[in-house]
């Protein structure tokens, strides 16, 4: 560990494809990764319902970066999968992000034609609005439809999945799902819509199967690792370490917590065996109030899959939970709660670790940022290339 070019912590989308890239030019590089896989978040394995469980939640793979389907299809082959969720508004399921098939199924015929009309003479056909730029609207139709919108889509799902009010959260995360001007009932709308063929741990071992490479599983990082960010330098095992440091854990961790705790949100998966077919899509959103549904949406696993088992399925029930390192529930860090407070203290922590020139930061724990997986891959990409022009 000690004598390695590279040191990286973590074996997710940033550790792995980051180790590969220095791999393939000749570094040696050694990977501490404190759970029981490889893969991160992204971890997917066969349950004993022959199902593709996700791990940490369901992952779709959706990108327009051909730069990453490039780079990972070296180690997967992939098929067809076209992401649908249907949400729960007044005891209809109904295409989520709210589209004009929302509309319709919501209004009786008249008014659904009137207010589909209004919408697109505004905004244009195929267009995204961000909920809280529909609620501004200078028009009091739409600023009623999208106050319909924000109560049964929005406001309940945004309190139970963040503990704050859709007005007190960063816009960027209502943003993110926005009211589709559209019949397109797909979640995502990007170019390439693919699953790794054999499943995300699959294609990280054949990432990480590379002879520069030792991944040491089980191994908690901040056992061997130790930053003294006013002598500038790192220490593995009680050696100074001159070779580069990755890091895709959490910084807060990384610096012993001396600015506070970063807060996170997390989440409890209940987990439960079914028969057949559970729900029609793979995922259904609960937008409703905590005291009707505490959770914020159900997975059925093998919607996702190429070739599902028929006579078994498996569902996870989704609970969010304020995130605590030492708790029984919760303990898992998934997102990060964007304030101006959490914003402050991370920009703290970086600025800390200015003086350690031998540590990067990457990855969603680590840069305290929300990444899908193909950012991450171009993000990981670009920044070991930029690495190895040092
Ligand atoms: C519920 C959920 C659903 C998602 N769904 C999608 C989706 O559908 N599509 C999509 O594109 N993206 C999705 N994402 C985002 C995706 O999970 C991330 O893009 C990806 O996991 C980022 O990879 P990463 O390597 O930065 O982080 P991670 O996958 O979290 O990897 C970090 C690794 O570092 C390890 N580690 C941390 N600290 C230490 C330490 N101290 N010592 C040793 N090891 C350590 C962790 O155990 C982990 O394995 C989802 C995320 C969540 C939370």
């Amino acid at each position: 560990m000690k004598n390695t070019d590279v040191l990286i912590v973590g074996a997710g989308f940033a550790g792995a494809v980051s180790a590969r890239v220095l791999a393939d030019a000749g570094k040696k590089v050694v990977i501490l990764e404190k759970r029981n896989h490889i893969g991160g978040n992204a971890y997917d394995w066969i349950d004993e319902n022959d199902v593709m469980r996700h791990e940490y939640g369901p992952h779709i793979f959706h990108t327009s970066s051909e730069k990453a389907v490039q780079f990972l299809s070296r180690f997967t082959g992939w098929y067809d999968y076209e992401h649908r969720v249907l949400g729960c508004i007044e005891d209809q399921l109904v295409p989520i992000p709210f589209n004009l098939t929302s509309i319709e199924k919501l209004f009786d015929a008249q008014k659904a034609d009137h207010l589909k009309d209004v919408l697109i003479r505004t905004y244009g056909m195929e267009k995204k609005v961000p909920i809280l730029e529909l609620r501004k609207s200078e028009d009091p139709e739409i600023r009623e439809l999208a106050e319909y919108i924000f109560e049964h889509v929005f406001k309940y799902y945004t309190m139970k999945q963040w503990g704050y009010t859709a007005e007190e959260i960063d816009p960027a995360v209502t943003g993110r799902v926005p009211v589709l001007v559209s019949y397109d009932d797909r979640y995502f709308q990007d170019t390439f819509q693919k699953m790794p063929d054999q499943g995300y741990t699959a294609m990280f071992e054949k990432m990480l199967d590379h002879e520069n490479i030792q991944v040491c599983l089980n191994t908690e990082a901040m056992d061997h690792l130790r930053v003294d960010a006013e002598q500038g330098c790192v220490y593995v095992d009680g050696e100074k370490f001159d070779g580069i440091v990755i890091f895709t854990g959490l910084v807060d961790q990384l610096l012993g917590y001396t600015n506070g705790d970063l807060p996170y949100r997390s989440l409890e998966f209940d987990v439960q065996s079914k028969a057949g077919q559970y729900q029609p899509v793979t995922t259904v959103n609960y937008p409703t109030p905590a005291e009707v549904n505490p959770y914020t949406r159900i997975t059925e696993y093998k919607n996702m899959m190429k070739d599902a088992p028929k006579e078994k399925t498996t569902i996870a029930v989704e609970y969010p939970y304020k995130y605590n390192r030492t708790g029984e529930k919760g303990n898992v860090p998934y997102y990060p709660v964007f304030t101006d407070d959490s914003k402050a203290m991370y920009a703290a922590y970086v600025e800390k670790l200015k003086a350690v020139p031998n540590i990067y930061l990457l990855g969603r724990l680590a840069e305290y940022k929300y990444y899908n997986m193909d950012q991450i891959t171009d993000a990981a990409l670009a920044f070991a290339e930029k690495l190895l022009e040092k």
